[in-house]
C-alpha cells in the first residue's frame, strides 16, 4: 500500500528526544526519508535504529544549529542529493533560564534567540529555494502558549516563540502564491525533558507523550493541508486550528 508521505524528504531539527524525535518517527512510518538534526548523536542513532525498524529511512546530521554555516551546508547537501525538500519541521527549541528579565545573563538570552528564533531563520534562508522544488511543501515551526500568555520570568522563551510566530507568518505571506505553505505548531504541555525542567513538581504522567502529538499533526504536513501562516493548537488529542 502507498504511503501517504512515500517520496517526500524530511528536514526535522530536535530529532534527537522529546517532540522532534517522535516527529521525524511519525513522518518516518508515514514514507518520507528523514534527514534528522541535533547535536546528540546517542539520541539520532536510536531514532535510526527506530526508523528501520519501522522499515523507514532517515539520514542522521549530528550539528549544533547555532553553527550557521552547517546550516547553509545542510541546504547544499539536500540540493546535491535530492535537488527538493518536501518537509521541513523546525522544532527544535530551548527554554533557557525561568527569571526575572533584569536578572538573565546575556549569554542566556542570546543563545535562547539563537536557536529559538535565528536559526529557523537560517533554515528558511538555506532550505526556501529546495521546498520551492517540492509541488506541495509543508513547513511546520514548533510554537508555544508561552508566545501570547507572556507569564512572570518565562521572558526570554515567551519573546523568542512570539518572534518566532511573526518570523512563519511572514514567511507564510511571502510564499503565499507558491506551493510552500507554513504554519505554527502549539504543542501544548508534553511529556519531555524540557517541560519536566520547567515544571519539576508537576507529574509527568499526567501529560500527553510526544507520539500522540507527532501522530495528530501529520495532517499539516500532508500536501493537502491548504492552510499557511495559522496557528495549530494540540488539545485532547487533536490539532485545532486558532
Ligand atoms: P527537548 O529539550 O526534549 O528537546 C529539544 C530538542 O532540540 C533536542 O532534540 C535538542 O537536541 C534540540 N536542540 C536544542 N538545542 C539545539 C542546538 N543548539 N542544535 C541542535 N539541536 C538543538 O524539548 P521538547 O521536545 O519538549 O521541545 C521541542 C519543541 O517544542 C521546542 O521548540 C519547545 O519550545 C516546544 N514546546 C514544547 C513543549 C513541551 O511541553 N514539551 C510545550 C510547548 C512548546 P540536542 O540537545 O541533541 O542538540
Amino acid at each position: 500500500m502507498t504511503k501517504p508521505l512515500e517520496n517526500r524528504i524530511a528536514v526535522v531539527t530536535g530529532a534527537s528526544r522529546g517532540i522532534g524525535y517522535a516527529i521525524a518517527k511519525q513522518l518516518a512510518v508515514n514514507g518520507s526519508h528523514v534527514v534528522a538534526v541535533a547535536r546528540t548523536v546517542g539520541g539520532l542513532e536510536d531514532l535510526d535504529d527506530e526508523i528501520t525498524q519501522a522499515g523507514g529511512s532517515a539520514t542522521l546530521v549530528p550539528v549544533d544549529l547555532l553553527e550557521h554555516d552547517a546550516i547553509d551546508q545542510l541546504g547544499a547537501a539536500i540540493h546535491e542529493r535530492w535537488g527538493k525538500l518536501d518537509i521541513l519541521i523546525g522544532n527544535a527549541g530551548i527554554l533557557g533560564m525561568l527569571t526575572p528579565l533584569g536578572h538573565l545573563e546575556p549569554k542566556v538570552w542570546d543563545e535562547v534567540m539563537a536557536v529559538n528564533v535565528t536559526a529557523n531563520w537560517r533554515l528558511i534562508r538555506s532550505l526556501d529555494p529546495l521546498l520551492q522544488r517540492s509541488d506541495a511543501a509543508r513547513a511546520v515551526f514548533v510554537s508555544s502558549g508561552a508566545a501570547h500568555s507572556n507569564h512572570a520570568y518565562w521572558g526570554a522563551y515567551s519573546i523568542s516563540k512570539a518572534a518566532l510566530e511573526a518570523m512563519v507568518k511572514t514567511y507564510a505571506a511571502e510564499t503565499a502564491s507558491t506551493p510552500v505553505r507554513a504554519n505554527l505548531l502549539n504543542p501544548g504541555p508534553i511529556r519531555t525533558a524540557m517541560r519536566a525542567r520547567a515544571m519539576p513538581g508537576e507529574d509527568p504522567q499526567s501529560l500527553p507523550r510526544p507520539d500522540e502529538l507527532a501522530a495528530a499533526m501529520i495532517e499539516i504536513c500532508l500536501p493537502s493541508c491548504i492552510q499557511s501562516g495559522a496557528i495549530f493548537d494540540f488539545e485532547n488529542g487533536k490539532l485545532r486550528l486558532r
